[in-house]
Parts: structure tokens; sequence; C-alpha cells
């Protein structure tokens, strides 16, 4: 827990309940080594108070009303290096517009409520930083970015971040035992929760099957775990914090069939009546996204769904023949390159 909340102490003004509710957004400023740049405005609401009510299908019981996401001509510099400590060593919010290098140039774009928008392109083009804008690690230098209609700066980081899931890419986990780890996303889940919420994950009978079930420790010197396991971890962690928006960069690394079709049957369930947005690596994800954007230079350069992209034969259709087209896809038969 000190290594948890550590990061998060060097907020002065931060209420306890507050950092608790930040329990799985600790990651992110530990990875980013990053003190928050942004901090709530004054009369700053809660986001479910104010946001409009999404369109889920009146069977997802345990899932919130997924709300829509907006880019509305976004633009983005990261803060530099004196910006950051400044606001490091004063606590202080800096919201205005940051003078660095601009790496998003007008993305402009709106995920529907439920839908699953998969962001491809080159290394350095930008995903990951729109991905950061959503939960607003930084404020936008132009534009605006809204969920539910609400610009993210009108409400409260707490509400925010409590109705979005983030999974990255190298799934992390704790040393400590498999509940603390999944409590993490829900300090007061019950077992019986985190036992559906592995189930729903597909790795509640690796669990059962370990020499001390739940109270198994795992992380850096505990109990073993595969890449597509520890994903399988994040995902139930996931489930069990049930946000209204799903954030994911999806691992990169090489998985045996197996357990790879255990990690998309995990994440259908994930995703499934959440809005979704998700740095895509797996040709599955690409082809069932509701929209996919090609993201190059910081732009925007294609948009559209998979089968409509390939035809177009440009960034996209490169793309997939280099870093798509050689997955296996159980479902479906090998397709041809489209029209080049
Ligand atoms: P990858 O596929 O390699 O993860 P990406 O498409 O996610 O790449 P980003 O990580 O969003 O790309 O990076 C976009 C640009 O922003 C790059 O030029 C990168 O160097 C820059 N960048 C990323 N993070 C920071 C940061 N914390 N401070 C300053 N610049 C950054």
């Amino acid at each position: 827990l000190t290594r948890m909340y550590g990061p998060l102490t060097a907020l002065s003004n931060v209420h306890v309940d507050v950092m608790t509710a930040l329990v799985s957004f600790d990651r992110v400023f530990e990875v980013l080594d990053l003190e928050p740049l942004v901090r709530d405005r004054d009369g700053a609401r809660p986001l479910g108070e104010v946001r409009e009510k999404g369109g889920g299908d009146g069977v997802r019981l345990s899932k919130p009303d997924a709300p829509s996401i907006e880019f509305d001509h976004v633009r983005f510099a990261y803060p530099s290096a004196e910006e950051v400590s400044l606001a490091s060593l004063e606590s202080i919010a800096r919201t205005d517009t940051a003078p660095g290098r601009e790496v998003l140039h007008d993305v402009h774009f709106r995920a529907e409520p439920g839908q699953l928008v998969a962001l491809v392109g080159p290394s350095g083009a930008g995903k990951s930083t729109i991905t950061h804008l959503v939960s607003r690690l930084y404020d936008v230098s132009g534009g605006a970015v809204r969920i539910g209609g609400v610009d993210v700066r009108d409400v409260t980081l707490e509400s925010l971040r409590s109705e979005i899931g983030v999974v990255s890419q190298d799934a992390h986990l704790y040393h400590d035992t498999i509940r603390e780890n999944l409590r993490y996303a829900r300090p007061d889940a019950t077992d019986e929760e985190i036992l559906a919420a592995l189930e729903a994950a597909q790795i509640a009978d690796l669990v059962a099957a370990m020499p001390e079930g739940l109270d198994t420790v795992v992380g850096d010197r505990g109990y073993r775990l595969s890449g597509g396991e520890k994903q399988r971890l994040a995902i139930a962690r996931l489930l069990l914090k049930a946000p209204s928006v799903v954030v994911l960069d999806e691992a990169t690394a090489h998985l045996d069939s197996e357990s790879e079709a255990a990690v998309q049957r995990a994440l259908r369930t994930a995703l499934a009546g959440r809005t979704s947005l998700v740095i895509a690596h797996r040709l599955s994800t690409i082809r069932e996204a509701d929209q996919i954007l090609v993201i190059e230079d910081g732009r925007i350069a294609e948009r559209g769904r998979h089968e409509e992209l390939l035809l177009q034969g440009g960034l996209y259709a490169e793309l997939y023949r280099t870093q798509f087209a050689h997955q296996r896809d159980e479902k479906r038969p090998a397709e041809p390159l489209g029209a080049e």
C-alpha cells in the first residue's frame, strides 16, 4: 500500500477519500513518474450528475450506462519538463496552454455510447496521448474532450476516473495476494464478487488450482504468471471496477494460442456495453471495432471500419499487411489484402 499511495501523498490538498477512489490510477502517475498537472476546477461537478445518460441496452445489469466520448478538434502539446517540475514542487495546477511541441493536431472524432473505437498507427503517432486525454492526465491545448457531452475539465477528477477503467499493455500486479490485487479496483469487493470477476475473465480455474487460491501471492517475487494470465487478472480487476468507459492498450507480447483465445473471450466480456478506446494490436479487435482511427503524426489519417479501410488501399491497408494480416483469427478464414 505504501508503494501504491506513495505517488499520491504529495498531493497536499487531496482528501483521503479521493485517494481511495483514485486507486486504480496510481499506476499511471507511477509509470509516468509524474505529479498530476491537472486538478478540479472551482465548481467542478461529479460526472454522473451532469453527463447525458448513454445507450445501454437494458440487459447489462452490472454495467452503467455507457457515455459517448468526443474529441472536438483537439490539439495537444506535452508540458515542458520545467512545467512538470514546477507543478510537482508547488502542487499547482497547469490548465493553460502548454508551449511544447504539438503532438496532436485537430483530432476530431466521436465514439457513440457502447462503441469500440480502435486506434492504430505507427509508433509515436499519438495513440497513447489520445488515451491519456480521456482520463484527463493532461489538459488539451486546444479544442475539448467530452464524455457524455460534458467537458472533462468541468467535472471532478475523482468522478471522471471512477468511470474509466484503464488496462495498460504491461498488466501490473502488486506483490500481494490475488484478492488484494483485485481489491485495488474496488476495496469493498466481496470474495463472491472477486470470484465472479475471475470467472468472467477466464481465469477462475487457474486461481482455484493455485496452492492458496485467492490468498496466493503474485507479483514480482510471487507466484509466476504468464503474460496472458496477468492480462486476464487485469481484466478481472477491470470487471470489478465496472467502469462505463474502458481505455485499453492491448499487449503486443506474443501469447500462445490458448492463452490468446482466453484473453480475447475475457476482453469481449469486459468491453461489451462500455464505450471503449483501444490501442489495438489484435486482428480480432480491429475487425470488431465500430470505428478504426488510423493515427499518423498526431492526426487522424484515415477512419472507418476494417473492410472499408482495406479497400481504400492506403495507410491502413499497409499497416494491416505489416502488423495484422499474419495473425491467426480462429473465427474467420484468411482474407484477401484488399484492392491495392
Ligand atoms: P507507441 O505505439 O510507440 O506507443 P503512440 O502512437 O502511442 O506510440 P505517443 O506515445 O502518444 O505515441 O507519442 C506521441 C508523441 O508524443 C511522440 O512524439 C512522443 O515522443 C511524444 N510523447 C509521448 N509521451 C510524452 C511525454 N510524457 N512528454 C513529452 N512528449 C511525449
